[in-house]
Protein backbone atom coordinates (compact mmCIF):
# COMPACT_ATOMS: atom_id res chain seq x y z
CA UNK A 1 0.00 0.00 0.00
CA UNK A 2 1.10 3.46 -0.78
CA UNK A 3 1.05 5.88 2.46
CA UNK A 4 -2.06 8.30 1.56
CA UNK A 5 -1.73 11.15 -0.39
CA UNK A 6 -4.01 14.18 -0.30
CA UNK A 7 -4.13 15.93 -3.55
CA UNK A 8 -6.74 18.53 -2.55
CA UNK A 9 -4.14 19.16 0.36
CA UNK A 10 -1.15 20.16 -1.97
CA UNK A 11 -3.04 21.56 -4.52
CA UNK A 12 -3.74 23.99 -1.48
CA UNK A 13 -0.05 24.44 -1.03
CA UNK A 14 0.58 25.08 -4.31
CA UNK A 15 -1.44 27.72 -5.02
CA UNK A 16 -0.53 29.46 -1.60
CA UNK A 17 3.07 29.37 -2.99
CA UNK A 18 1.77 30.45 -6.53
CA UNK A 19 0.02 33.08 -5.34
CA UNK A 20 2.46 34.31 -3.01
CA UNK A 21 5.05 33.84 -6.12
CA UNK A 22 3.38 36.32 -8.68
CA UNK A 23 1.76 33.22 -10.42
CA UNK A 24 -1.69 33.42 -12.35
CA UNK A 25 -3.84 30.23 -11.56
CA UNK A 26 -6.46 28.66 -13.47
CA UNK A 27 -7.96 25.48 -12.56
CA UNK A 28 -9.21 22.24 -15.20
CA UNK A 29 -11.99 20.16 -14.76
CA UNK A 30 -12.45 19.27 -11.45
CA UNK A 31 -12.05 15.62 -9.93
CA UNK A 32 -13.90 14.14 -7.30
CA UNK A 33 -10.18 14.04 -5.11
CA UNK A 34 -9.06 17.88 -5.89
CA UNK A 35 -9.19 20.93 -8.39
CA UNK A 36 -6.63 20.53 -11.37
CA UNK A 37 -4.85 24.11 -10.78
CA UNK A 38 -2.64 25.34 -13.69
CA UNK A 39 -0.18 28.24 -13.22
CA UNK A 40 1.43 30.55 -15.26
CA UNK A 41 4.17 33.05 -14.74
CA UNK A 42 5.63 35.76 -16.97
CA UNK A 43 9.54 35.64 -17.16
CA UNK A 44 10.96 38.37 -15.09
CA UNK A 45 13.78 38.52 -17.65
CA UNK A 46 11.15 40.41 -20.21
CA UNK A 47 8.93 39.12 -23.26
CA UNK A 48 12.15 37.31 -25.03
CA UNK A 49 12.62 34.94 -22.30
CA UNK A 50 12.24 30.88 -23.45
CA UNK A 51 9.02 29.28 -22.89
CA UNK A 52 9.01 26.57 -20.69
CA UNK A 53 6.39 23.93 -20.13
CA UNK A 54 6.26 21.57 -17.30
CA UNK A 55 3.53 18.98 -15.56
CA UNK A 56 3.47 16.20 -13.39
CA UNK A 57 0.87 13.92 -11.68
CA UNK A 58 -0.91 12.78 -14.63
CA UNK A 59 -0.12 8.80 -13.03
CA UNK A 60 -1.62 8.77 -9.76
CA UNK A 61 1.13 6.31 -8.27
CA UNK A 62 4.08 8.64 -8.78
CA UNK A 63 4.37 11.26 -6.29
CA UNK A 64 7.65 12.68 -6.58
CA UNK A 65 6.60 15.14 -9.74
CA UNK A 66 3.78 16.89 -7.77
CA UNK A 67 6.12 17.39 -4.71
CA UNK A 68 9.29 18.53 -6.57
CA UNK A 69 6.87 20.94 -8.24
CA UNK A 70 5.82 22.03 -4.89
CA UNK A 71 9.28 22.73 -3.62
CA UNK A 72 10.27 24.60 -7.08
CA UNK A 73 7.20 27.07 -6.71
CA UNK A 74 8.55 28.16 -3.31
CA UNK A 75 11.05 29.26 -4.37
CA UNK A 76 11.13 32.84 -5.63
CA UNK A 77 13.35 32.39 -8.10
CA UNK A 78 13.34 29.65 -9.88
CA UNK A 79 11.86 30.11 -12.86
CA UNK A 80 12.54 33.90 -13.07
CA UNK A 81 13.90 33.68 -16.39
CA UNK A 82 11.81 31.78 -18.10
CA UNK A 83 8.01 32.09 -19.59
CA UNK A 84 6.43 28.87 -17.33
CA UNK A 85 3.08 26.96 -17.81
CA UNK A 86 2.84 24.09 -15.09
CA UNK A 87 -0.04 21.37 -14.92
CA UNK A 88 0.98 20.07 -11.80
CA UNK A 89 -1.86 17.61 -10.75
CA UNK A 90 -3.68 16.40 -13.73
CA UNK A 91 -4.52 13.01 -12.02
CA UNK A 92 -5.71 14.02 -8.47
CA UNK A 93 -8.31 10.98 -8.41
CA UNK A 94 -5.64 8.58 -9.13
CA UNK A 95 -3.32 10.22 -6.85
CA UNK A 96 -5.81 10.00 -3.91
CA UNK A 97 -5.67 5.88 -4.76
CA UNK A 98 -2.54 5.48 -5.55
CA UNK A 99 -3.42 3.84 -8.97
CA UNK A 100 -1.48 4.87 -12.64
CA UNK A 101 -5.08 5.65 -13.96
CA UNK A 102 -8.19 7.68 -12.95
CA UNK A 103 -11.22 6.65 -10.81
CA UNK A 104 -12.39 4.85 -14.54
CA UNK A 105 -8.69 2.85 -14.38
CA UNK A 106 -8.03 5.18 -18.03
CA UNK A 107 -4.61 5.56 -18.06
CA UNK A 108 -4.45 9.28 -18.87
CA UNK A 109 -0.68 9.15 -20.64
CA UNK A 110 -2.21 7.11 -23.02
CA UNK A 111 -5.35 9.31 -23.87
CA UNK A 112 -3.85 12.01 -25.93
CA UNK A 113 -4.53 11.32 -29.63
CA UNK A 114 -8.94 10.68 -29.06
CA UNK A 115 -9.12 11.71 -26.02
CA UNK A 116 -11.65 9.65 -23.58
CA UNK A 117 -11.16 11.02 -20.16
CA UNK A 118 -12.41 14.45 -19.27
CA UNK A 119 -9.20 14.94 -17.35
CA UNK A 120 -7.69 15.01 -20.87
CA UNK A 121 -10.27 16.89 -23.00
CA UNK A 122 -10.03 19.54 -20.41
CA UNK A 123 -6.31 19.49 -20.26
CA UNK A 124 -6.19 19.91 -24.43
CA UNK A 125 -8.61 22.47 -24.25
CA UNK A 126 -6.15 24.15 -21.95
CA UNK A 127 -3.22 23.58 -24.13
CA UNK A 128 -5.10 24.98 -27.01
CA UNK A 129 -4.90 28.33 -25.74
CA UNK A 130 -1.21 28.27 -25.15
CA UNK A 131 1.03 28.45 -28.41
CA UNK A 132 4.76 27.08 -28.42
CA UNK A 133 7.03 26.37 -25.76
CA UNK A 134 10.48 26.28 -26.24
CA UNK A 135 10.72 22.97 -23.98
CA UNK A 136 8.70 20.78 -21.88
CA UNK A 137 9.41 18.35 -19.33
CA UNK A 138 7.19 15.96 -17.77
CA UNK A 139 7.74 14.11 -14.59
CA UNK A 140 7.33 10.73 -14.13
CA UNK A 141 8.09 7.92 -12.11
CA UNK A 142 8.65 4.14 -12.85
CA UNK A 143 7.52 1.73 -10.27
CA UNK A 144 10.11 -0.80 -10.65
CA UNK A 145 12.82 1.35 -11.60
CA UNK A 146 16.67 0.56 -10.78
CA UNK A 147 17.55 4.35 -11.60
CA UNK A 148 16.85 7.20 -13.36
CA UNK A 149 15.78 7.37 -17.27
CA UNK A 150 14.22 10.00 -19.86
CA UNK A 151 12.49 10.15 -23.27
CA UNK A 152 14.38 12.55 -25.14
CA UNK A 153 12.26 13.91 -28.42
CA UNK A 154 14.53 17.32 -28.76
CA UNK A 155 15.04 18.02 -32.37
CA UNK A 156 16.58 21.91 -31.73
CA UNK A 157 18.54 22.01 -28.41
CA UNK A 158 22.16 19.93 -28.22
CA UNK A 159 21.81 16.66 -28.00
CA UNK A 160 23.98 16.29 -25.07
CA UNK A 161 21.58 17.70 -22.95
CA UNK A 162 19.75 14.61 -22.17
CA UNK A 163 23.22 13.05 -21.44
CA UNK A 164 23.23 16.52 -18.97
CA UNK A 165 19.61 16.07 -17.06
CA UNK A 166 20.37 12.69 -16.69
CA UNK A 167 24.04 13.71 -14.97
CA UNK A 168 22.06 15.62 -13.17
CA UNK A 169 19.61 13.40 -11.95
CA UNK A 170 21.97 11.16 -10.84
CA UNK A 171 23.48 13.42 -8.14
CA UNK A 172 20.67 12.04 -5.79
CA UNK A 173 19.60 8.54 -6.99
CA UNK A 174 21.45 6.02 -9.49
CA UNK A 175 20.86 6.59 -13.20
CA UNK A 176 19.39 3.05 -15.33
CA UNK A 177 22.88 2.13 -17.13
CA UNK A 178 20.70 -1.01 -18.91
CA UNK A 179 21.22 -1.00 -22.71
CA UNK A 180 17.42 -1.78 -23.10
CA UNK A 181 14.82 0.04 -20.70
CA UNK A 182 11.35 -0.88 -21.66
CA UNK A 183 12.43 -2.27 -24.51
CA UNK A 184 14.04 0.50 -26.47
CA UNK A 185 17.70 0.85 -26.81
CA UNK A 186 19.19 3.35 -23.94
CA UNK A 187 22.13 5.23 -24.03
CA UNK A 188 23.25 6.06 -20.07
CA UNK A 189 19.63 6.11 -19.46
CA UNK A 190 18.28 8.40 -22.08
CA UNK A 191 15.86 6.94 -24.94
CA UNK A 192 16.28 9.09 -27.88
CA UNK A 193 13.56 9.96 -30.75
CA UNK A 194 15.31 7.83 -33.05
CA UNK A 195 15.71 4.72 -30.93
CA UNK A 196 11.69 5.07 -29.90
CA UNK A 197 11.20 5.26 -33.62
CA UNK A 198 13.51 2.72 -34.73
CA UNK A 199 11.34 0.10 -32.50
CA UNK A 200 7.92 1.46 -32.51
CA UNK A 201 7.71 3.45 -35.84
CA UNK A 202 6.76 6.56 -35.92
CA UNK A 203 5.60 8.43 -32.99
CA UNK A 204 2.44 10.25 -34.13
CA UNK A 205 1.44 7.15 -35.77
CA UNK A 206 0.91 5.62 -32.54
CA UNK A 207 -2.56 5.13 -31.62
CA UNK A 208 -2.43 5.58 -27.84
CA UNK A 209 -0.43 9.19 -27.60
CA UNK A 210 1.18 9.90 -24.44
CA UNK A 211 0.87 13.91 -23.31
CA UNK A 212 4.60 14.02 -24.66
CA UNK A 213 3.46 12.85 -28.08
CA UNK A 214 0.54 15.46 -27.74
CA UNK A 215 3.19 18.28 -27.04
CA UNK A 216 5.55 17.17 -29.82
CA UNK A 217 3.00 17.31 -32.68
CA UNK A 218 1.54 20.76 -31.57
CA UNK A 219 3.50 22.93 -29.08
CA UNK A 220 6.78 21.84 -28.95
CA UNK A 221 9.96 20.68 -30.37
CA UNK A 222 11.51 19.61 -27.35
CA UNK A 223 10.67 17.23 -24.43
CA UNK A 224 11.83 15.63 -21.78
CA UNK A 225 9.75 12.90 -19.70
CA UNK A 226 11.69 11.94 -16.60
CA UNK A 227 11.95 8.71 -14.69
CA UNK A 228 13.21 7.97 -10.86
CA UNK A 229 12.73 4.97 -9.51
CA UNK A 230 10.06 4.38 -7.20
CA UNK A 231 11.88 1.72 -5.28
CA UNK A 232 14.02 4.73 -3.55
CA UNK A 233 13.17 6.80 -0.88
CA UNK A 234 11.26 9.83 -1.95
CA UNK A 235 13.21 12.72 -1.11
CA UNK A 236 16.05 11.63 -3.60
CA UNK A 237 13.49 11.41 -6.17
CA UNK A 238 11.87 14.49 -5.60
CA UNK A 239 15.76 16.05 -5.67
CA UNK A 240 16.51 14.15 -9.10
CA UNK A 241 13.18 15.64 -10.66
CA UNK A 242 14.15 19.11 -9.14
CA UNK A 243 17.86 18.62 -10.53
CA UNK A 244 16.34 17.41 -13.79
CA UNK A 245 14.23 21.09 -14.19
CA UNK A 246 17.36 23.14 -13.48
CA UNK A 247 19.29 21.45 -16.11
CA UNK A 248 16.60 21.92 -18.35
CA UNK A 249 16.24 25.69 -17.77
CA UNK A 250 20.12 25.85 -17.60
CA UNK A 251 20.51 25.06 -21.01
CA UNK A 252 17.43 26.57 -22.14
CA UNK A 253 19.37 30.26 -20.92
CA UNK A 254 22.57 29.77 -22.69
ZN1 LIG B 1 4.28 7.85 -15.34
Amino acid sequence: MSPAFDPAALAREMEQAARAGGWTIRHLSPCASGPRPWLHRTARTGPDAPRVYLSSGIHGDETAGPLAVLDMLRQPDFFAGFDTTIFPLLNPDGLARGTRGNAGGIDLNRDYRTPQSAEVASHIEALKTLGRFDAAMMLHEDFEGIGAYLYELNDTLPPALGAGIIAAMGRHVPVDLRPVIEDVPARGGVLSRKDLVAKHGAIEDRPDWPEAIYLSVHHTRVSYTTETPKPFPLEPRVRAQIAAVQALLNALSR
